[in-house]
């Protein structure tokens, strides 16, 4: 059995990982999970955020399924996420967006994976404020490196799944340095992949011709703050944040989560959508080479979506959150 960190997180993190449980218990999946926390139930119960168990247990298991988790508001926290991110260098945020038959999108053929860099660009936190001046920096700072290994992953991603194409976003005609660094990055690893076609769109360009013409694109990489924004467009093209998978990976640790907060306004009502972290879960068994259970799962949860009678509510459905788990795990067989 392989064991897995599993991070319920709040609000409706412990009814949608419930779920996930669930799914996974029907279908046989030979992982055992470790059970672990973080956030603002951690912060009351343990008097902190991220408990160093919980840093230890996916240390051990480098790999972990992620609910949405509070970030409570106010100075001295900072983003677990963030924090995760930087603590296991998971410098790939991988999102892939697709239609589904059945979920409502303004497009009926999208299928794009988004690669944003996860550690470096705007988000590297060096930011100063200078009171005198009243004037202030956001350094956006990256590094070849760091270029590097993100386009490369999006490569090796595209070589595997047979994607014949990458595009890379950036704003190097204008932020000749950062910008220009990571284009230049682009097309040099690009280089070692004849088989795969080397695109590049600035941004603004870009987010037009993904809500015009979005079944163009296929495997997408860019730089943190576009690769931001792009994930929530990409999502909001296949049916929004509810529906959409995310995972945070690095070389060694991998962290699959919801890529929607925790839902405050319906915490605890039992009717929340399983739907993004179950397909993140989906995304875990590929990565820890459980495809077969990957595929069966999957398969059961695009045939339950067909249906929107059987969803819940969010996707038009009449279902609580129990009903609609307990149809996916008819719909497993
Ligand atoms: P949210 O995603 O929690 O909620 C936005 C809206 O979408 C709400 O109306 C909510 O009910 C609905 N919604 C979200 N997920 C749903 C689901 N699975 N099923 C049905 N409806 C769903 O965004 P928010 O209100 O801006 O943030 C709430 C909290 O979540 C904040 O504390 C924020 O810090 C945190 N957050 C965490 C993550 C994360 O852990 N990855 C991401 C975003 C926000």
């Amino acid at each position: 059995m392989r064991k897995v960190t599993l991070i319920e997180g709040d609000g409706i993190g412990p009814e949608i990982t419930e779920a996930i449980c669930r799914i996974f218990e029907a279908a046989k999946v030979p992982i055992e999970w470790e059970r672990e926390n973080a956030g603002q139930t951690t912060l009351a119960e343990r008097g902190e955020l991220i408990p160093e168990s919980l840093i230890e247990s996916i240390t051990r298991n480098q790999v972990a399924l992620k609910g949405p988790i509070t970030t409570p508001v106010g100075k001295g926290f900072k983003s677990i996420n963030v924090q995760l991110r930087k603590t296991f260098d998971l410098y790939q945020n991988v999102r892939p967006c697709k239609t589904t038959q059945g979920v409502d999108s303004k497009f009926d053929n999208v299928d794009i994976v988004l690669f944003r860099e996860n550690i470096e660009g705007l988000y590297s936190g060096i930011e100063f404020y200078d009171d005198r001046l009243e004037m202030s920096d956001s350094i956006a700072r990256i590094t070849k490196k760091g270029c590097e290994r993100i386009v490369k992953a999006a490569f090796d991603y595209a070589q595997k799944y047979g994607r014949n194409k990458v595009t890379l976003v950036h704003k190097a005609n204008i932020l000749k340095g950062a910008g220009g660094l990571f284009l230049n990055a682009g097309k040099e690893i690009g280089e070692n992949y004849p088989d795969i076609v080397f695109d590049d769109k600035i941004i603004d360009n870009m987010c037009m011709q993904l809500v015009i013409k979005p079944e163009q694109f296929g495997v997408v990489v860019t730089t943190n703050l576009f690769g931001d924004i792009l994930s929530d467009l990409c999502a909001g093209l296949v049916g929004g944040l509810g529906v959409v998978a995310g995972a945070n990976i690095g070389d060694d640790v991998a962290i699959f989560e919801a890529v929607h907060g925790s839902a405050p306004d319906i915490a605890g009502k039992g009717i929340a959508n399983p739907t993004a972290l179950l397909r993140s879960a989906v995304m875990m068994l590929y990565h820890i080479d459980l495809s077969e259970y990957a595929e069966r799962i999957d398969a059961a949860l695009n045939n339950t979506l067909k249906n929107k009678i059987d969803c819940t509510g969010d996707l038009g459905g009449n279902a609580n959150t129990e009903q609609f788990t307990q149809k996916i795990i008819e719909n497993l067989n």
